[in-house]
């Protein structure tokens, strides 16, 4: 089990994204970690190792990154994963048949399928509610309760969930509170601190912040979670590569320079497009017509890149999304490169129409991945993308 230093979590998080969890290479004195591209290591005796003897179990590089997300999100341990997605199925593997889990009723896609159509056939139940609203929270919990799973903001219309709020209630039930940061980053939000048990991330978005692996990791503060959680990492072995690790601390070591950039990027886009006569509304909990703006500014230290846009028609949105030179028409977010989505045919299609519509998700919205890039070119892009086709 890996656990972050004490003298990590004293240095700032621009700082901690450099350092954290790094340990000088015993052969060479490398300072990068290296990637040790091995399946098992060879013992000195009988029962006499350096503490590493299969790779599913440790590998050093893997535990770098560990040490590093998890010190830039204030807990004490990480654990990586292959995917996002296998982040999750490890942090469900804590309950049991018959349990009970409430759930944000917008999270990401992928983690409403993978409960819905998988762990329901194994005896959990799920309950998907708006987490903006405490009562119908409250109401949601049943003496089974054991796990509240919230994403703040939510993909692709931004709402928001007060997480000090929903953590006491998951609390007082002696549930299990989780929290997917992948849209926020610890550099905007550390749910550790504000009660959460455990951090989800797929970091194949800003922690990898290069679109050039896939993964996910899971952090908590408490050493009976992180037993728990080590076992099942273990026993289940959903692991990530030592290089896909690599290039994912490689990645981390940037991210709080990337998030404000993405966040400067963001805003400007964000209130320029508000202004912009052919956008019909900006999803953005930087901007001040946020329902939630007030709250975003409570729990959130920066707003980062994400920005959707209603743009009022099928068609429109058809046109502006495949008009875009420098936003690459693409799934997936985080990376330093701009990429423009349209949630109702790509991310979001496993959703039906109705639910779509009910949530507020529209044919005609369009999802923005904000880039690094230099905020006037993307502007220029937008502009004549709005101009020519939307
Ligand atoms: C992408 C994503 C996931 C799933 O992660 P993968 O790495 O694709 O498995 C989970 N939550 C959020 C918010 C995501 O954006």
């Amino acid at each position: 089990m890996t656990q972050v230093s004490g003298d990590d979590l004293k240095q700032r998080l621009g700082t901690r994204a450099v350092h954290a969890g790094a340990v000088p290479d015993p052969l060479a004195g490398a300072v990068m970690t290296p990637i040790y591209q091995t399946s098992t290591y060879i013992q000195d005796a009988l029962g006499r190792h350096k503490g590493y003897e299969y790779a599913r179990t440790q590998n050093p590089t893997r535990e770098a990154l560990e040490r590093n997300v998890a010190a830039l999100e204030g807990g004490r341990h990480g654990f990586a994963f292959g995917s996002g997605l296998a982040a999750l199925d490890a942090v469900l593997k804590l309950l049991s048949a018959g349990d009970h889990v409430v759930c944000g009723e917008n999270v990401y896609g992928g983690t409403h399928r993978q409960m819905t159509q998988i762990w329901t056939r194994y005896g959990l139940t799920f309950t998907f509610v708006d987490l903006a609203d405490l009562d119908r929270l409250a109401d949601a919990i049943t003496p089974a309760t054991r796990m509240v799973f919230a994403e703040t903001p939510t993909n692709p219309l931004m709402h928001l969930c007060d997480l000090k709020a929903v953590g006491a209630i998951a609390g007082r039930a002696k549930a299990l509170f989780v929290v997917d940061n992948t849209f926020a980053t610890p550099i905007f939000q550390r749910p550790l601190e504000l009660g959460a048990d455990v951090v989800l991330h797929s970091t194949t978005k800003y922690l990898n912040g290069h679109s050039d692996m896939i993964g996910g990791m899971l952090v908590v503060a408490r050493d009976d979670l992180a037993e728990r959680i080590g076992f099942i990492q273990n026993a289940a072995g959903a692991v990530p590569g030592p290089f896909d690790c690599w290039l994912c601390l490689r990645g981390t070591k940037t991210l709080a320079l990337r998030m404000h950039q993405h966040d400067a990027n963001g805003r400007r886009i964000a209130q320029w497009l508000a202004q912009h006569p052919r956008v019909e509304r900006v999803y953005y909990p930087g901007l001040p017509s946020h329902p939630q703006h007030d709250l975003a500014r409570r729990q959130m230290t920066g707003f980062g890149g994400m920005v959707s846009i209603e743009l009022g028609t099928l068609a429109r949105a058809r046109r502006f999304a495949e008009g875009t030179r420098l936003f690459a028409l693409a799934e997936s977010l985080g990376g330093v490169e701009s990429l423009v989505g349209h949630p109702a045919s790509m991310t979001h299609a496993s959703i039906p129409p109705a639910m779509r519509a009910a949530m507020g998700l529209t044919d005609s919205l369009v999802r923005l991945s904000v880039g690094i890039e230099d905020v006037e070119d993307l502007m220029a892009d937008l502009d004549q993308a709005l101009k020519t086709g939307g």
